[in-house]
């Protein structure tokens, strides 16, 4: 037999290929999923709304988390809501035989073979949408929910129009049961300095009237702050921010006054210190500048990983929260696209390899939330959780491995 003349038998190895004999880890960021938060805050919403059936918005990937990774959290809802037909088709595949609703509906015609298929319920807010029912053929007549436009203005027939419309679903053989839903644009404050839903509250309700169906109105701003309101009772509420560990009407109240855990901790490690000295800068365009000696510290993480790189390190300012070894302090600097910059001047037992929480469960048993970083950086935390990218690893607590 022929050994192909290469010592090592036959297979020839490349020099250049280390992964095949030296192992390495990873740089040192990670995001941790905590699929129990979740189960804990979709009870803390079925604690508000206790007569409504809850669907767990997963859309944008279960916010960034990971449908897969947060599976087992969401588990205890009553369906799932999302937008994406590749997202609905991953829940399927999950073995869920329980409601899978579009929250957007379908977006050309040939989406409804996939609706029959894999008996997924879809907004209908449009006539297009209607007409492409009217020609779909199947023998699995389909549950949809008609959508309001009761004030937000982007997706739902207005008043007079969603009457129309009811009338031409329950027309058709391919439809079996039209539910009624609306979205409120200002659930998670005022608006114009009055109840931000009442005026929501009140078209919805005159113009489906006298029609039949279950109904779904709540986000989870509406879940929280309005869930004991009569007038906003419904059959289904939608949990999307909650769910993740995230107070959708944060600065009024934080995750904790509405008893959220975070479902997402985004940490990593020093990885380099630097003793400045009064006028020394830190990081592009000196945005940091020291006024007295200080001591800092380099941290593997930057905006490639979704942090935000508007998050302020400034002189002029407090910097964004951020934990070390469990104590918060403050960013310096700029962040730049693989690093960010801490204070550790009141850290002096920080170094190389001490962890660091950009948000969520710190290492000695504190929080930093989403929330607050989010505000810092003049965002929300639905975008940041949203940007995790694609190069961080994911670790999902409680799984094996
Ligand atoms: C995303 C979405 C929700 C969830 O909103 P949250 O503020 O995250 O609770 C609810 N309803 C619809 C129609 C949505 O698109």
């Amino acid at each position: 037999m022929r050994s192909g003349g290469h010592p090592a038998g036959g297979r020839k190895e490349n020099p250049l290929d280390a992964s095949a004999t030296i192992s390495f880890m990873p740089r040192p960021i990670a995001a941790l999923i905590h699929p129990d938060a979740i189960a804990h805050n979709l009870r803390q919403a079925r604690r508000q709304a206790p007569d409504a059936r809850l669907w767990a918005v997963i859309k944008a990937n279960a916010y960034g988390h990971g449908i897969e990774r947060v599976w087992s959290g969401v588990l205890g809802a009553d369906g799932m809501a999302l937008l994406d037909l590749a997202e609905a088709v991953r829940v399927r595949a999950l073995g869920w035989r329980g409601p899978v609703l579009l929250l957007e509906g379908v977006f050309e015609p040939r989406d409804l073979e996939l609706c029959s298929r894999l008996n997924l319920w879809h907004v209908v807010h449009c006539d297009e949408q209607i007409g492409w029912l009217a020609s779909h053929k199947t023998h699995q007549p389909h549950r949809v929910f008609l959508k309001m436009n009761s004030g937000m203005n982007r997706l739902g027939f207005r008043g007079p129009a969603l009457r129309s419309a009811w009338a031409r679903l329950n027309a058709l053989p391919q439809v079996d049961e039209i539910s009624l839903m609306t979205h409120f644009s200002d659930a998670d404050a005022l608006r114009f300095g009055a109840d931000g839903i009442a005026h929501q509250v009140e078209a919805f309700a005159e113009a489906t009237r006298d029609l039949p169906g279950e109904r779904s109105l709540s986000n989870s701003a509406a879940i929280l702050r309005h869930g004991q309101q009569l007038e906003v009772r419904a059959d289904w509420v939608r949990s999307g921010i909650l769910s993740y560990g995230s107070a959708p009407d944060y600065p009024t109240h934080d995750a904790a006054h509405w008893q959220l855990l975070p479902a997402m901790t985004l940490r990593s490690q020093v990885i380099a210190t630097q003793e400045l000295m009064a006028g020394d800068s830190v990081g592009y365009g000196s945005a940091f500048r020291a006024t007295g000696p200080m001591r800092i510290g380099i941290v593997a993480c930057g905006y490639a990983d979704g942090y935000p790189r508007h998050a302020p390190g400034g002189s002029d300012g407090p910097g964004t929260p951020v934990l070390v070894d469990g104590v918060r302090t403050r960013t310096v600097g700029r962040v730049s696209m693989d690093m960010l910059v801490v204070d550790l001047t009141a850290l002096p037992q920080a170094g190389i390899g001490t962890e660091v929480t950009l948000w969520g469960h710190g290492p000695r048993g504190n929080l930093l939330p989403v929330d607050e970083v989010a505000r810092a950086a003049g965002t929300l935390s639905y975008e940041l959780l949203c940007a995790l990218a694609a190069r961080v690893p994911v670790q999902v607590q409680g799984a094996e491995g």
